[in-house]
């Protein structure tokens, strides 16, 4: 992606808006140009100051009920032709300030929910691990070796499972930032294919049971068990990654 591609597409940007392609496509270029970098921390400093601050203006609930009023009003009263013009103005008007109240009602309720956000960080996660040359942080196939690195790196200690013999073998370990927080990521391979297995403390107290999810030729599981919460996700087949999933629950339960 090129600066005027990046400038273009830099307020989807930062509204979280655009696909998970052209994300990783921007966040490439950013990494790489210190002008577009330069932009996008201005926007993010611009739209961080406006939400904060008094500029940032909530319409009071009853605005629509008002405007709905006001141009019931206009539309009974009798007016003089000269005033006509002024008429039509105060209700295209209080039209547009209407269709700008809906435009933002249905902006909140096309939002996706929370779990969609998670699944397409979790695998934004899965794709830069690829895409960026940073897989591991820790290379080992050791779960010795790799346990004890995450500690004092993270506020919880990782089970570090060895499914070497299963045909999973261990890689390494890595950092990862998912769910407002630093979590581990443990990557395990199968044949040529990489399963990242994302971990961290859940916020919930309640057991998840295990959940199936397929994104752009990704398969994702997701599942809470006594307090903590995993994801494992992986091109390789829906059944291999199951199997996978399967003995992890076994060895970390
Ligand atoms: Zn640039």
């Amino acid at each position: 992606m090129g600066c005027n591609e990046t400038h273009h597409l830099l307020d989807g940007y930062v509204d979280g808006e655009l696909d998970l392609t052209s994300t990783l496509e921007i966040e490439q270029h950013l990494q790489a140009c210190a002008a577009c970098s330069h932009a996008y921390n201005n926007q993010l400093a611009l739209r961080t100051a406006i939400s904060a601050g008094s500029l940032y203006f909530t319409p009071p609930l009853n605005l629509q009920k008002r405007i709905q009023v006001s141009l019931r009003k206009e539309s009974k009263s009798k007016t003089a032709p000269r005033v006509i013009a002024w008429r039509w103005i105060s209700i295209a008007t209080a039209l547009a300030a209407v269709l700008l109240i809906a435009l933002g009602l249905s902006r909140v309720v096309f939002v996706p929910s929370a779990d969609d956000h998670l699944t397409q960080d979790v695998l934004a996660s899965h794709i830069r691990s690829l895409m960026a040359n940073h897989l591991v942080d820790v290379v080992s196939s050791n779960q010795h070796t790799v346990k004890p690195w995450f500690d004092g790196k993270l506020d919880f200690s990782p089970s570090v499972v060895d499914l070497a013999k299963q045909g999973f073998p261990l890689v390494g370990g890595r950092l990862d930032y998912l769910d407002n927080r630093p979590v581990a990521a443990l990557v395990y391979q199968r044949r040529k294919h990489v399963i990242n297995l994302f971990i961290w403390p859940s916020t919930q107290n309640t057991d998840v049971g295990t959940q199936m999810i397929t994104r752009q030729g990704y398969h994702l599981f997701s599942w809470t068990k006594a307090g903590t919460t995993y994801w494992a996700v992986s091109d390789v087949s829906t059944s291999e990654l199951q199997q996978f999933v399967q003995l992890v629950q076994q060895q970390t339960s």
